[in-house]
Formats: structure tokens, sequence, C-alpha cells
């Protein structure tokens, strides 16, 4: 077989199709985010503000994480030295394990390399290992919640996006003595809506069924201390897994899971992708622990943030560009045609100095291509100002529909 021919012909699907990826490459600015310099492929530069980055707080950018990293480094040097149960277990991993147990008011803690791996690895492991677990997965759930689900080969349900009702006749077509999971998400990322987790919980009670929820685009960010929607709205103990990231609101990387300590024993003793892989660098574990531990004291981060994304769909209605409405601070901008929505990008990116990835399909569906904005509490009034002008002159040039208010 020819295996270049092969990619190469692949890869010309992708760019014909219009869903090729393109990776820009930027240096943040330490202590100076959302500015960045962009590096073009001509090797010249670009300074640029990002609107487009999950570190939702600026918390990978916060002194007090980024010494933390520092002075974990010059106490135990740069990598962990093994995976967690051959000597790879730092005291670091630890005291984070803890801080995230009683962040989410569960017994124990366990963290992985990332999100997408703790999603993986949990589910795999829990429907793989539960004899006729039954899954109910939401149809808009996380790849790495499907690739999970999928990898354990249990029997699957996928149910409405949200839709207590569908979960219930679902589980009721089930034999009543098989063991059950329903899995979803707090806030969901593309379209920034949020899951009604207690009617959620409600089905998945009646037909005795354990509940998995992904938190990754919640924590940090909403709650009293950061624990999440779950948190915020008194549900932490309805859950029996809560799964969470350290590469988001708390700036850092990992993903982690929270719930009993027997559940927690059974995933560390069982998840290949949790006992075969190198442990996460300590000064990770330490810079993520100093993020949740002034997260969970401080509002400010939060306040500012909602803040920030309520001036941003106030200057974004200003100009009649129409933004998805949700309860979050994901601010879905519709362009709805793939190929103007990676041009309204290239000329914000080029001429404007703002940086927005173009959401096309098949991470969201046709005709919702979008562009997804990530307003931070680091973005000013000057930066909003800009944005929404340069977004309401290539609407004009792409001859785009305005919202009217
Ligand atoms: N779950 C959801 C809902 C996500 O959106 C993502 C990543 N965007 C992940 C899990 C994976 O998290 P991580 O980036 O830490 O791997």
């Amino acid at each position: 077989m020819d295996f270049e021919a092969f990619f190469e012909d692949k890869l010309g699907g992708l760019h014909k199709a219009g869903n090729y990826r393109v990776f820009a490459d930027i240096e943040r600015h330490a202590g100076g985010f959302p500015r960045a310099t962009r590096y073009r492929a001509d090797g010249s530069t670009q300074d640029v503000t990002v609107w487009c980055s999950n570190d939702y707080l600026g918390m990978g950018q916060n002194p007090l994480v980024t010494n933390a990293m520092k002075e974990a480094i010059d106490r135990c040097g740069a990598g962990a030295g093994g995976t967690r149960n051959i000597s790879g277990t730092n005291h670091y991993h630890v005291l984070l394990e803890e801080e995230l147990a009683d962040l989410h008011g569960k017994e124990d803690a366990l963290i992985f390399t990332s999100g997408y791996v703790s999603n993986w690895a949990a589910l795999g492991t829990l429907a793989g290992k539960i004899p006729g677990l039954i899954v109910y997965s939401d149809a808009l759930n996380h790849a790495s919640m499907i690739e999970g689900i999928r990898h354990s080969r249990c029997e699957k349900r996928v149910f409405k996006h949200n839709d207590p009702e569908d979960l219930r006749r679902l589980m009721a077509l089930d034999d009543p003595a098989a063991p059950k999971m329903v899995a979803f998400e707090s806030v969901y990322s593309m379209d920034g809506d949020v899951a009604p987790i207690a009617a959620l919980c409600d089905v998945a009670d009646e037909f005795g069924a354990m509940t998995y929820l992904d938190e990754v685009h919640a924590v940090g960010m909403y709650g009293p201390r950061g624990g999440g929607i779950a948190e915020r709205e008194g549900l932490m103990d309805r859950l029996t897994v809560i799964e969470g990231t350290l590469g988001k609101a708390f700036g850092v990387m990992g993903g982690y899971i929270t719930g009993s300590r027997a559940l927690c024993d059974f995933v560390r003793s069982f998840a290949s992708g949790f006992i075969f892989t190198t442990a996460l660098p300590p000064a990770l574990a330490a810079g993520a622990a100093a993020s949740i531990r002034h997260l969970k004291a401080s509002q400010l981060e939060r306040r500012r943030h909602q803040d920030t994304v309520a001036k941003v769909r106030r200057a974004l209605d200003s100009h009649g560009i129409p933004h998805m409405e949700n309860p979050s601070h994901i601010v879905p901008v519709m362009v709805g045609n793939a190929s103007k929505c990676k041009w309204i990008s290239d000329v914000l990116m080029e001429s404007h100095g703002i940086y927005v990835q173009p959401i096309n399909y098949p991470t969201v569906p046709v005709k919702t291509e979008r562009l997804r904005i990530t307003p931070t509490p680091m973005h000013s009034d000057a930066d909003i100002k800009h944005l929404a002008g340069a977004l309401s002159e290539l609407w004009s040039q792409c001859a785009l529909a305005r919202a009217v208010a």
C-alpha cells in the first residue's frame, strides 16, 4: 500500500469538505493574557488578542499558580518519574486529590493526565467491569465519554439532549433488574446550555441508576467554591461520579473523577488508562491545587468573568450580531455557513489581530457553524468594543443577517 498517498487522499477529503483543522501557532504572554504573539508560517509575527481560550479565568497566568509550579519544580524536579503505582505518586498528587474530593464533597478523587483520559478511562472501566451495565448517554456528550462507553462494549442508549422524559422512556424499556448508569454533562461546550441535573437525577433514582456528570466546563466557574453547577444547585450528593478538568478554569492540565472511596479505588485498581501511564508532573499538580484553593476562597474571578460575559453579549446585541442565548459563559456567535465562518475567522486574525477559531462540522451540525467566543475577566472594555466592531464590519461584508433587537 502507498501509505503517503492514502494519507494525502484522506487529508484532501477534509480540505474539500472545508473540515481541515488549522492550528494557529501562538505564544501566550505570561502576565499579559489575553494577549499573545502569533507566529505566521513565513516566520513573521503578529500581536493578537485571544477570544477562544478555555483558560476561562486566566488562572494559567496567575502568579499564585505559576509560582506554585516553579516552587514544586525547585523542590522535586520536572517529571513524576513513573506511573502512579511505580514510584510516580508524588505528595503533590495526594494533596491535589484531597483538594478535589473536598471541592465536590466526595470521599475520594483520582487524577488522570487529561479530562479526556479521565472520561475515557473511568467510563470505560465502570461500564466495562460492572456486569450487564446499561449506559444512558446524552446525545451531545463529549467525544471522550462516547469513546469510553464504546471502549467498554456495554449496552448503550442515547437519550435526547437534556431530555429527562426521553431518558425515562428509554429506561422503562429495559430490564428493571439490569444495573444502569446515566452519563451527561453540566455545561455543554458548543451551545453553552446547562443540563437539568435535578430532573435527570430524579429519573436515575426511579430506576436505581448511578449518575456520571462531566463538569469540565463548569468547575472553578460556578458554585460558591467553584465546585460547578452541581455545587451551585446543591446537587453534588446526588451524583455518583463528578468528573472535571484541571485544564480549563483551573488553568493547568489534567483531569479527574471524584466519588466514593470504593468507586475511586475500583477505577484506580482496574483502569489501564490510570495504571499504565506516567503520572502528571508534580508541578502541574502543585499549580492545579493552588488554583483550586484560590478559586474555592475567591469570588472575584467568577464575578468579573460573568460581568465580562454580559458586556460581550450587550456589545454584540448593539450591532445585531446573532449569538445563541444560554445561561453560561460560552458565547456562540452564529454564522451558519462553513466558508463564511472560516473567512471571518481568518480576516479577524489577519486584519484585526483578533483570534477566534471557527467551529465547523463535524464539531457542530451543518448550517450552525459558529465562532465560539469565550470572554475572560482579563478582556477590557476596549477589547470588547474592538471585537464587536470588527465582527459588525465583517458581517456586512459577508451580507449576513443581523438579529433584531
Ligand atoms: N469533557 C468535555 C465536555 C470537554 O469539552 C473536554 C475538552 N474540551 C473534555 C472532557 C476533555 O478535557 P481535557 O481538555 O482536560 O482533556
